[in-house]
């Protein structure tokens, strides 16, 4: 019962520690960037569009020279 108590107690650690997540894969923080790209629409004007990604150590490098 200890240990379900304990893991319980965790769950709620982290779910209190807002926007801080740990990649399971890189163990690394897992932070959430503002990206623009630039998308089309269909009358045929480009207007920017924002989204949120999340970033850690394994998709970093492919974030910070475009790739995605
Ligand atoms: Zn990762």
């Amino acid at each position: 019962m200890a240990k379900a108590r304990s893991f319980g107690a965790k769950l709620a650690h982290e779910a209190s520690s807002e926007g801080k997540t740990i990649c399971p894969k890189c163990n690394s923080e897992v932070r959430k960037i503002k990206l623009i790209r630039s998308k089309k629409s269909k009358a045929n004007t480009w207007s920017p569009k924002y989204e949120f990604v999340r970033v850690c150590k394994c998709n970093e490098n492919d974030i910070m020279t475009g790739k995605i």
